[in-house]
């Protein structure tokens, strides 16, 4: 991983820091604003400690941060639809660390790693014409050699300013060695001696976005860490002691201040707190949930199954063994007075889709409703689409709602809802918003795919009188870890998939061989074939995976014509829900796409998929990609196409998925991998719903937060005591606080 920092920022001078980087924040410059409005979420958070109100501020109200900045912010940070909080500033943790401490003299200085350096500018070395591309070049020395620093495009009135010719200066940055001179290319610092006292020995590095500058996010952390109130202490001291933990606010500071870089290391103890409190937060309110339910008696609501039939009937397949079992399941929680709480588990393209709409249909036979949440605009149109011919069929009055309607249309669908002329309604987050409302909501699907969380799912089912839910995942978490991430719910699983799928042929090759590639793409399109095209994910920035992909798409035009689409996540929603489409429907023929299409498409005749430079995804979500393919009749073919020299553990993922298309077996090696330090993994931030916790390296605490919690719930089940309290706050502070609300509602 490379440390340096992007050439893209411009440079920048420490000469004078803006004062507030490192002045305390006094109470007169804190100008609380009115918070986010709460009711976005379609969850009240009035309840909220005000103790927290400070971290629930929007990033803007931050000194130093700007309306620019805030938005670049909330694009970065921003989740479900809001923008982004100072919490999620704090949460954001650095990945790296830039070690300033290095101070030697430039003879003693090491090569390829970061030196603060003191020198005397000796001469400016200006490119030979203003035109010319030339960089330039200062020369700086002390008394036991001399550097180059290098500035392209540089701003020589700043280089003027910043460093005069006979100055003392501190310059801090990576050492090369180019053509027998040591240089520095734009230093990360220039410094005087005022600057300098004021250096973090230690700088930590964010993920960026584009347009957003690594000491905008720097100085912003800091200006987060001023806002963090004291709290109480929520965890059993005997548990911190036994983690080697700091307090909360410690580990913070530890992370967003390191004193040496294995402050940030994220198996350190700073990291390892805070995943624990993700993780108790977690768990405490997936026990509460799960007493709440088991509290509340269900209804009785499933037919005998006429609808289903009907529907059944009409399908083009049969369902496979696993599929009915799972119904079967369903449909017998769906009919005792118990509260269905269940998960379907079941690999991509196992076919949970028909069971939702089966399940779904047991409750309209009884006189109720149901609603399907995907996670995106795109699957809920699919979900909608695929569903409608079956549901019309069966005389079922089906409808979606997305955060993209019409105001017309959508007031019309909310009031036939509202009034119970609506019998299965598909949406996306939209679903739970406020104003959505149904005569009888008798089930709650949600086709997780890792996007919602607790609070979300229970918005949902909170809006009917009893209703069941259904958790929908693709993710095959080791059964072992089903706890941890829906907590104590039943599952179902698909264990089979449809018949007559003929195996992946999946083939790894370097990109030297792109061209064969092309070549073989162009062939199998002339006899009608489709392929999806995937561009990497680089470094931080969304900006340059967009790049890369509109220049492959440019390059493969030119073999292919129109019959090239593109589709990217920075596009807009419905030009990129169109490009899917022409390609669904078979207008183009290859798909060139970031991962935005890793998430749940289905377009049965896409039978190829090229993963470029594949070395760079990681194992669960290389097997997502692949399973876009395969889900027709026809042979298909997955390429992974990665620049040698592969390393160890990229060589293993790539191995792996060509052994295996089990997605048990990948999800478990996935495990062992990332459990082995494997870098990318490493870069891969939280678990699937956690923002801090991190499967590969803090499951071992998994059990003790659970066993945290139910210590916790059983001594206090209302959480009233002092300690009780506390951990409201972190339930709050975690966003699990639809948690709370249960107690109120007692
Ligand atoms: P998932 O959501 O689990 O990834 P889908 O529900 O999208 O999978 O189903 C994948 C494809 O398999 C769809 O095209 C669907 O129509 C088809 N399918 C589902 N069940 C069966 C079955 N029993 N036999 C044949 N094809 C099926
Ligand atoms: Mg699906």
């Amino acid at each position: 991983m490379s440390l340096r920092r992007s050439w893209r920022e411009p440079l920048t001078a420490s000469l004078k820091p803006p004062a507030e980087f490192y002045k305390p924040l006094g109470a007169a410059e804190f100008h609380p604003r009115p918070f986010l409005p709460r009711r976005r979420l379609g969850y009240n958070s009035a309840m909220r400690p005000a103790l927290l109100d400070p971290l629930f501020a929007p990033v803007a109200t931050l000194p130093g941060v700007g309306p620019k900045n805030a938005k670049l912010f909330d694009r970065l940070l921003g989740r479900d639809g809001r923008g982004a909080l100072v919490v999620d500033l704090l949460f954001h943790l650095p990945y790296a660390a830039l070690d300033r401490r290095a101070r030697p003299k430039i003879r003693d200085a090491v090569w390829n790693q970061i030196a603060t350096l003191e020198v005397k500018v000796v001469e400016h070395r200006p490119p030979p014409s203003p035109r010319s591309k030339a960089p330039f070049k200062v020369l700086v020395e002390d008394e036991t050699g001399d550097v180059e620093l290098v500035f392209f495009l540089a701003n020589t009135e700043w280089i003027k300013k910043a460093l005069p010719i006979g100055a003392t200066r501190w310059v801090s940055g990576k050492l090369e060695l180019w053509d027998g001179h040591l240089q520095m290319v734009h230093p990360d610092k220039v410094m005087d001696e005022e600057a300098l006292a004021k250096l973090p020995p230690v700088e930590p590095v964010y993920g960026l976005t584009e347009g957003l500058f690594p000491r905008v996010v720097g100085r912003a952390a800091q200006a987060a860490l001023q806002r963090l109130p004291s709290l109480p202490e929520w965890t059993d001291p005997a548990t911190l002691r036994r983690l080697g933990a700091p307090s909360f606010a410690d580990a913070l500071h530890a992370l967003h201040s390191p004193q040496q870089p294995a402050d940030i290391d994220a198996a350190g103890p700073a990291a390892t707190r805070l995943g624990f409190d993700e993780l108790l937060a977690n768990q405490l309110a997936l026990l509460m949930v799960r007493a709440r339910m088991r509290a509340l008696k269900g209804r009785s609501s499933a037919g005998e199954g006429r609808i289903a039939r009907r529907i059944e009937a009409a399908l083009p397949f049969r369902l496979t063994g696993a599929q009915s079992k799972a119904l079967a399941e369903i449909r017998a929680d769906i009919a005792s007075d118990k509260r269905m709480l269940r998960l379907l588990q079941g690999d991509v393209g196992s076919g949970k889709t028909i069971v939702a709409l089966l399940a779904m249909a047991h409750v309209v036979e009884a006189g109720r409703q149901a609603a399907l949440m995907a996670p995106t605009e795109i699957l809920a149109r699919q979900h909608l689409e695929r569903m409608q011919p079956l549901a019309l069929g069966a005389d079922l009055r089906i409808a979606l709602i997305t955060g993209r309607d019409k105001q017309s249309e959508r007031n019309r669908a909310l009031a036939a809802l509202a009034a119970g002329e609506i019998d299965i309604v598909v949406g996306t987050h939209a679903l739970f918003q406020e104003s959505v409302a149904f005569r009888d909501l008798g089930l709650a699907v949600v086709d997780e795919q890792h996007r919602f969380g607790v609070h979300q799912r229970l918005a949902l089912a909170g809006k009917g009188d009893a209703a069941d839910l259904l958790v929908m995942t693709a993710t095959p978490i080791p059964r072992t870890l089903v706890l941890t991430f829906f907590g104590d719910m039943d599952v179902s699983a698909l264990t089979e998939k449809p018949p007559g799928r003929v195996p992946i042929d999946t083939r790894a090759m370097p990109l030297d061989r792109l061209g064969d590639v092309i070549e073989a793409i162009g062939r199998a399109i002339r006899k009608g074939a489709r392929a999806y095209w995937v561009c990497p994910v680089i470094e931080e920035s969304e900006a340059l995976d967009v790049a890369a992909a509109e220049e492959r798409a440019a390059n493969l035009r030119e073999f292919f014509g129109g019959k090239v689409g593109l589709a990217h996540g920075r596009m807009k929603g419905a030009e990129k829900d169109a490009a899917m489409e022409r390609f669904a429907r078979g207008e183009t023929k290859v798909l060139v796409a970031t991962t935005v299409i890793e998430v749940g498409v289905d377009v049965p005749e896409a039978t190829i998929m090229v993963i470029e430079h594949a070395e760079r995804f990681g194992l669960a979500q290389l097997h997502q990609l692949r399973g876009r393919v395969g889900r027709g009749a026809g042979k298909s073919s997955c390429l992974l196409l990665y620049k040698a020299p592969l390393g160890e553990a990229a060589r293993a993922r790539l191995e792996i998925l060509r052994e295996t298309e089990d997605g048990f077996r990948i999800a478990e090696e996935d495990l062992r991998l990332r459990g082995e330090g494997d870098v990318l993994g490493a870069r891969q931030a939280g678990a699937p719903g956690f923002r801090l916790a991190r499967l590969d390296l803090h499951a071992k605490l998994l059990t003790l937060a659970r066993d945290e919690a139910q210590a916790a719930l059983a001594a206090d089940p209302r959480l009233t005591s002092e300690r009780g309290r506390a951990l409201r706050a972190l339930l709050y502070l975690f966003e699990r606080d639809e948690a709370v609300k249960l107690l109120e509602a007692g």
